[in-house]
């Protein structure tokens, strides 16, 4: 499943495409003829991202919701539409085809604010000014909560965005357990934990893809720069040397999901000696 960094990079994407411009839009597989041709001919506003939710703003005050699922698409497309194309958005420059997604609703701005509750704090989003930091709401959900942080992070309530392959990677990197209770972690980890998020979100977004791993590592220049194959610490690596210690990393069910951890970086005061392994090695954490 798309994580919330594909999301906020597609809106991005889609506003360069449409923003400002009058679209063509059409449903080839006809599940969205209705929501096609009204928003056939009019102006696009623009796009934005909340969590893994996708809005769109037209100007008769149109709004577009799309949520991709398991295996939903949204990409750039050339010539005429191939197959279950469920919405086409075009120019006369440029199509994008929308296939498989979970959600595709035409609704009017109330719809905007229904997708907003539908989630908790999103670390690409900007705070609202007057409004509780976002930060705050994460640690109060956190501290509310008993079940593991592994499972917590994929309560799209606590934090949009995050899904198998961010929860894993900023566990490892932060060196806490993915089994730990949620409401055990201390509010300067909890903090860390945001912080690190949102760094992490805001560079998949950029790279249009998830790279964790410390480029220094690898003696690699940039992120960007790095391998397919080393652009993560443990997921989907289980039996694999850990990067920072070499323990070999383990395969673990989280919230009915595969998650994986190094035995030796990711336990209690872990976050210390992975550090200080780090260190040894010559890179950082
Ligand atoms: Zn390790």
């Amino acid at each position: 499943m798309p994580e919330g960094h594909t999301i906020h990079r597609l809106a991005r994407d889609l506003n360069l495409a449409f923003e400002g411009s009058q679209i063509q839009a059409s449903s080839p597989q006809g599940r969205f003829d209705a929501g096609a041709s009204k928003l056939d001919g009019q102006v696009c506003d623009g796009f934005e991202a909340f969590g893994k939710h996708l809005v769109g703003h037209f100007a008769a005050s149109d709004v577009l919701h799309v949520h991709l699922g398991l295996i939903g698409k949204f990409r750039k497309a050339k010539g005429d539409p191939v197959g279950a194309v469920r919405l086409r958005l075009a120019t006369n420059d440029v199509n994008w085809d929308l296939r498989g997604p979970m959600v595709c609703d035409l609704g009017n701005p109330d719809l905007v604010d229904k997708v907003a509750a539908s989630i908790g704090p999103d670390p690409l989003r900007p705070d609202i000014p007057g409004a509780v930091p976002q930060v705050d709401t994460f640690v109060a959900a956190m501290k509310r909560r008993r079940i593991a942080i592994g499972a917590a992070l994929l309560d799209q309530k606590i934090i949009a965005g995050i899904g198998n392959v961010y929860r894993a990677e900023l566990l490892f990197i932060c060196g806490i357990d993915p089994q730990t209770p949620a409401n055990s972690l201390d509010e300067s980890e909890l903090r860390f934990l945001w912080d690190l998020a949102a760094k992490q979100l805001r560079l998949g977004e950029k790279l249009d893809r998830i790279v964790t791993v410390d480029p220094k590592l690898g003696a690699y220049k940039t992120p960007g720069s790095i391998p397919a194959g080393e652009r993560l610490y443990t997921y989907k690596r289980e039996e694999q040397p850990c990067r920072v210690c070499d323990t070999p990393i383990e395969l673990l069910e989280v919230a009915a999901r595969k998650m994986w951890r190094c035995p030796v970086c990711q336990q209690t005061g872990a976050t210390t000696a992975a550090k200080k392994a780090a260190v040894k090695k010559g890179t950082t954490v």
